[in-house]
């Protein structure tokens, strides 16, 4: 049988991240500042739980379930999307040793990063581009020697680069032809450097910078999974992630839709009532309300799909497309809602129009996703072949 509704632990889960949210970020509008990185909110995230929810227990972390991980993203989203692309980034920066790691490496890597707050980032894209990293050689590349790697390269826009102890970096052995292998990397190891933060269009609470290699020695013991494995690793990681990303599309929707409502439920027709009553208005917030629960549907139907299904990569990816759309279909219908006060900087609606873009861009752009999606979707069911 069909059940959409959610266990009392989830729901005294998603309440306090709720309440967290409503107290520390809500109020809080300097997160939209260049260069804040907000420190101390990311400690408490760390003290609630949140920044290691996905880590399993045996390594320090909550062991949050998908689902619990995506209620605390919507909840975080609601307050600041710059924030929960910082606070969650660990769900898919230390993916490639959790399903690819062995056990040393797991209790290694992964444990130090639950005991105070720490970040990790997942270094994938570089400066010639990430949607063609797959089938192009990468820049960044790792000399073989007899006891060790060396690498060298940049990678940039890389989330939490400039706060992370810890950098997932995807890189082609020099004089192979075996596509990209996975390393892991300490901030502290010599050659590597990170650039100041970068100034972006929106979630600005998020940090991103540049990572650079130069002649990074780092130990065999460092490779994670096997050499050429490096497209899958990050393939299996960005699947687990991006279903997250639906749960923030719908976080941010709904935030948008509150300060629309609040805004039409304030601003008077000619005949002195609130325009919220007028029809158009009203079938408008309809269909952004319609839109809302079908994005809640189909985020809980990709989890449950991540978790027991044999489509994960189809329904990640649809998760990620459509929330992503949805989402920036949704706030910018609230940023007309808002009229003229929409387009000023001091309302917070641009800010949310600024941040939601972001959400079909990384994590792959739509294009990527629609490859993914296409390979099942253009498939001849058997009866019709001839
Ligand atoms: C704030 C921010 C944070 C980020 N965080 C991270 C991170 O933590 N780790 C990380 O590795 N990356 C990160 N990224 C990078 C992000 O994932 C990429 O920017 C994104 O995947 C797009 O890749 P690209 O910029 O290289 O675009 P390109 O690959 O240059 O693509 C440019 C455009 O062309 C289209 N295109 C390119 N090739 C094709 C094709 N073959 N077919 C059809 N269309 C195509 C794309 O869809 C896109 O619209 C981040 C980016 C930003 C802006």
């Amino acid at each position: 049988m069909l059940d959409f509704s959610l266990s009392a632990e989830n729901i005294a889960w998603k309440e306090k991240i709720k309440l967290f949210v409503r107290e520390d970020i809500v109020k809080h509008p300097h997160l939209d500042n260049h260069g804040s990185f907000p420190r101390e909110l990311y400690q408490k995230a760390f003290e609630l739980g949140i920044i290691t929810c996905m880590i399993p227990t045996e390594y320090g972390g909550q062991g949050k379930t998908l689902l619990e991980s995506a209620l605390a993203a919507e909840e975080c989203a609601y307050g600041d999307l710059g924030f929960t692309t910082s606070a969650f980034l660990m769900r898919l920066s230390i993916a490639p040793l959790l399903y690819y790691g062995t056990e040393e490496q797991k209790q290694k890597w992964i444990k130090p990063l639950t005991e105070s707050l720490k970040f990790a980032s997942f270094c994938f894209t570089e400066p010639e581009g990430s949607t063609n990293l797959g089938s192009r050689p990468a820049s960044t590349i790792a000399i073989e020697t007899e006891d060790a790697y060396i690498i060298n390269g940049t990678k940039w826009t890389i989330s939490n680069a400039s706060v992370a102890s810890l950098y997932l970096v995807f890189a082609r052995i020099e004089g192979e032809n075996s596509g990209l292998t996975c390393f892991v990397i300490p901030r502290e190891a010599e050659g590597l450097s990170v650039s100041a933060p970068y100034k972006k269009m929106g979630q600005r609470a998020a940090d991103t910078a540049e990572v650079k290699f130069e002649n990074v020695k780092i130990p065999k013991d460092n490779k994670i999974g096997r050499q050429g494995e490096g497209a899958q690793i990050a393939l299996t990681s960005l699947r687990h992630s991006r279903v997250g990303i639906g749960a923030m599309a719908l976080g941010v929707a709904q935030r948008a839709r509150d300060l629309a409502k609040k805004h039409c439920h304030e601003r008077l027709n000619g005949e002195g009532k609130p325009i919220i009553y007028e029809q158009d208005i009203k079938f408008r917030f309809a269909e952004i309300e319609a839109k809302i629960e079908m994005l809640r549907s189909f985020v809980y139907r990709g989890i449950w799909e991540m978790d027991n299904g044999k489509k994960a990569t189809f329904f990640s990816s649809s998760v990620k497309l459509l929330g992503a759309q949805i989402a920036n279909e949704v706030v910018q219908e609230c940023l007309d809602l808002h009229g003229g006060k929409g387009y000023l900087e001091e309302s917070l609606i641009e800010k949310l129009v600024r941040d939601t873009m972001l959400l079909r861009i990384y994590e792959g752009t739509e294009a990527v996703q629609k490859l993914l999606i296409a390979d099942s979707a253009i498939r001849l069911p058997r009866e019709l072949r001839s």
